[in-house]
């Protein structure tokens, strides 16, 4: 099979022709890709911002694929079908955190893309207990966003309770699905990009968000929720400042700069920070469900398989608007 594989942080991924087709274990399926989205964990991970990933390394854990083989004691899933395979790649069921409906935080968590081989290849194995089936309707590389940049957009638009002014700071893959979303649920979108970047505040606009400015801009309400997916810590003091009293901050990202010291006066009057971690597989069946009855139009931009170097730098220099997404 044809690749894009990391060999070590700070490099760029190598083209590999040739690799042996894996073959399915137990559980698990053969897929053939016809879609892998550019995620920014990704590029955290090119970066040597995460730790130990599997080296050397296939990325990617926005799959879209059909099955080709399957592997003992897989239920339910048939040669030729469509399917999603997300980041969360394996939980061990067993653990404090599996056992409490919390698989997201499992101790033992094997993750596609970072600590399994991912779908920047035009073949890929997965666990079959973790992936999804997709919604008819939507092609392969507008369903590709979906898979991580939706699902955990979804997780953090849950866990930020039911704000009615929300505000997304940075306006990419994750938070242009999330606008459509929250508008859905009748929320009001307060938009925050890079300064100057009149390009995605426009963008945001169009998706329905009521206010869009720089980052560094009061909105012109105070937000009674923020979700920062920018991998940005200066933007935890600028959230805070920007939400009202018992407001909830949301860190979306794996990955962010340090947070800057701020007043205790920006926390005061129960406003809430906390973090996202991964996804639930309940997370993408509710976000999958959802999805078409609104229904989510992703804004992608496609790439051939040979230039995933491309897409990430253009993800790292904000030159995409909506996702990147590989098309082996
Ligand atoms: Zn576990
Ligand atoms: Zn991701």
């Amino acid at each position: 099979m044809r690749a894009m594989r990391l060999a070590a942080a700070h490099r760029r991924l190598s083209l590999e022709p040739s690799l042996p087709t894996p073959q399915p274990g137990p559980h698990q399926v053969l897929l053939r890709v016809t879609a892998c989205g550019v995620c920014r964990t990704d590029l955290h991970i090119v970066d040597g911002e995460l730790p130990s990933p599997k080296l050397p390394l296939i990325p990617g854990h926005e799959i879209v694929g059909t099955v080709e083989a399957i592997g003992d004691g897989v239920r339910g899933l048939k040669p030729g079908e469509r399917i999603g395979v997300p980041w969360l790649g394996f939980t061990c069921g067993e653990c404090v955190y599996c056992r409490s409906g919390r698989e997201n935080l499992c101790d033992r968590a094997r993750f596609t893309g970072y600590t399994i081989d991912g779908g920047y290849a035009d073949h890929a194995v997965a666990d079959a207990r973790y992936c999804f089936p997709l919604p008819p309707g939507i092609d392969d590389v507008s369903a590709a966003p979906l898979l991580c940049a939706g699902l955990i957009g979804y997780r953090a638009l849950r866990l930020a309770g039911d704000a009615e002014r929300l505000g997304l700071y940075g306006f990419g893959a994750a938070a242009h699905i999330v606008a459509q979303v929250a508008r859905h649920r009748r929320q009001r979108v307060f938009a925050f990009t890079r300064d100057g970047d009149r390009e995605g505040q426009e963008f945001a606009r169009g998706l329905g968000a009521e206010w869009a400015g720089g980052s560094s801009e009061k909105p012109s309400e105070a937000l009674d929720a923020a979700l920062i997916f920018a991998p940005v810590g200066a933007l935890v003091p600028a959230a805070l400042a920007a939400t009202a009293k018992g407001g909830t901050v949301v860190c979306a990202g794996i990955h962010m700069s340090d947070i800057p010291r701020f007043p205790y006066g920006l926390l005061w009057e129960e406003r809430i920070v906390r973090s996202v971690a991964n996804l639930t597989r309940q997370d993408g069946e509710e976000f999958l469900a959802l999805a078409p009855t609104i229904p989510i139009r992703t804004v992608t931009q496609a790439y051939r398989l040979d230039q995933a170097n491309e897409a990430l730098a253009d993800l790292r220099d904000g030159r995409l608007t909506g996702a990147a997404v590989l098309v082996p």
